[in-house]
């Protein structure tokens, strides 16, 4: 079902699922979209009960579970019986991710052995390396009772030094007391549906070949490109040959021949559709990128993608993208008949989408743009809007600043213009203070703190008042006028100052 909403329906019809559902579950990191495994999620959420079983055994579940089920054996060994309830097949089912992370906590050793219980804190066996020499040796014995710690001579007597090692990052308790179980994948040493979850889908994802060619980076460096949503969208589809070209349509009996509507000429797998078919060529032929594709002729989206991404800048490398997305949609268009861009406007119109894009996404951020947007409005006594002002502002600069830096330019907009100000009204009380006292020590501010306190004394200002963004309307909607189109503007009316 979930699968159905992701490629979405269109009058009740259900639309193409390009990819298993069990390949969007896999992490974008590894080339799918994320979605939770369900089946793996059920398991870690089932994990969980068996964990409570396992840490409390006197329970009312756990003894009526173990007078059922276990009476003489022990939770994490008993097996499947035939003609067992499905509750108790499940658990079981929990029980078999539990035990891929449960590991015996050391406390007198008295309960672990050395060779045949998990008990070293390194997946995925958690047991040593060293061949097991069947003696029946207790982690007890590893341990010097007369000086509490490791005994060395013991350790490297039975151990390789790779075991060592590890088993001397262990720290052993002065007190002793009795060994207890513990889950792994936890820093709390108790079992979490979420590290369950985690532990279930990356076994699942190491028994799968495909991530052996495709590396992670490649997958997180498209998912992390600074490209609309859509486009990342469609080049993971395109690299995964999941989009409508003509061969995958004739492959599922939608079309009746393999070959590219435009060109006629060649088959239509999606590298032709956005590298080599005649009308895409036309198009990289007026960009900077034409050359690029020399010695890549005829390889797959994934394999044209993955070379030019080690080859060119991150900035380029966006353009490349956000290209293929605009010839794939203009070559749509014109199978279907509509009126498609010629190359060179195809080309500008993509560059200048990407670019809005990435302007919009700066403006989201206003620590880390680069740019503040700053507004003023001045009012007479009847609230008369007299002069008003946007300003951008280079600089990446905290609440209190721009408020300090809003405040300025209005003290300087009103003495240029020989206005007297009563009142100032800004966001930052701290601001508001600053207008009678220069210096707020630490602050780093300051240097605009004193020309705020001088300019005050020369526009007449008797009092500094705090006020909401509500409150001040107009000269919120002046910033982010100036945030967002990165203009000043200033804008007059004295007529009814007079
Ligand atoms: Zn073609």
């Amino acid at each position: 079902m979930m699968s159905k909403f992701w490629w979405g329906s269109r009058k009740g019809k259900r639309k193409i699922s390009w990819l298993k559902w069990q390949d969007l579950c896999l992490p974008k990191s590894n080339g799918g979209l994320g979605f939770k495994d369900l089946s793996l999620f059920n398991q870690a959420l089932i994990a969980k009960q068996a964990w409570r079983i396992l840490v409390n055994p006197s329970s009312l579940a756990a003894r009526i579970l173990k007078a059922k089920y276990f009476q003489t054996e022990d939770f994490l060994q008993v097996s499947i019986k035939s003609g067992c309830s499905h509750l108790w097949r499940s658990l079981i089912w929990g029980r078999s991710l539990l035990l891929k992370g449960l590991r015996w906590k050391v406390g007198d050793g008295r309960s672990i052995n050395a060779f045949k219980d998990p008990w070293l804190p390194r997946p995925s066996t958690f047991k040593p390396i060293t061949p097991d020499p069947n003696i029946n040796l207790q982690v007890a014995d590893l341990i010097d009772n007369e000086f509490p710690g490791w005994n060395i001579n013991a350790l490297n007597h039975h151990f390789l030094p790779i075991d060592r090692e590890i088993i001397l990052s262990i720290p052993v308790s002065y007190l002793g007391g009795p060994d207890s179980i513990s889950w792994h994948f936890d820093k709390s040493g108790s079992y979490t549906v979420k590290s369950g979850y985690r532990l279930a889908l990356s076994e699942k994802l190491n028994s799968s070949v495909s991530n052996s060619t495709i590396t992670r980076k490649w997958w997180t460096s498209i998912w992390n490109q600074n490209v609309p949503p859509k486009v990342k969208v469609f080049v993971w589809r395109a690299c995964l040959n999941a989009i409508p070209a003509g061969f995958n349509l004739w492959k599922r009996r939608i079309l009746d021949q393999p070959f590219c509507s435009l060109c006629r000429s060649s088959v239509d797998v999606p590298g032709h559709s956005l590298f080599w078919c005649k009308e895409a060529k036309r198009v990289w032929g007026c960009s900077r990128f034409d050359s690029f594709f020399d010695g890549l002729q005829d390889l797959s989206v994934l394999d044209v993608l993955s070379r030019l991404f080690s080859r060119v800048s991150k900035e380029d490398f966006a353009s490349i993208c956000i290209i293929s997305w605009a010839i794939w949609d203009n070559r749509n268009l014109s199978i279907s008949g509509g009126k498609s861009r010629e190359p060179e406007d195809l080309i500008r119109w993509a560059e200048a989408y990407l670019a809005e894009f990435q302007l919009a996404q700066r403006k989201q951020s206003p620590n880390g743009s680069g740019v503040v947007g700053i507004g003023v409005a001045i009012r007479n006594d009847k609230g008369k809007v007299l002069a008003s002002l946007s300003k951008a502002l280079r600089g990446n600069f905290n609440l209190v600043t721009c408020s300090a830096l809003a405040l300025r330019e209005g003290l300087l907009l009103a003495k240029t213009f020989n206005l007297k100000i009563m009142i100032a009204e800004v966001e930052s009380q701290l601001v508001a203070s600053s207008l009678f006292s220069p210096t707020i020590s630490g602050r780093e501010a300051n240097a605009i703190f004193k020309d705020i306190n001088f300019l005050s004394s020369e526009v007449g200002i008797c009092l500094g008042q705090t006020v909401s963004r509500s409150g001040n309307l107009l000269a919120c909607n002046f910033a982010s006028l100036a945030s967002s189109s990165y203009r000043d503007s200033l804008w007059l009316d004295f007529s009814s100052a007079l």
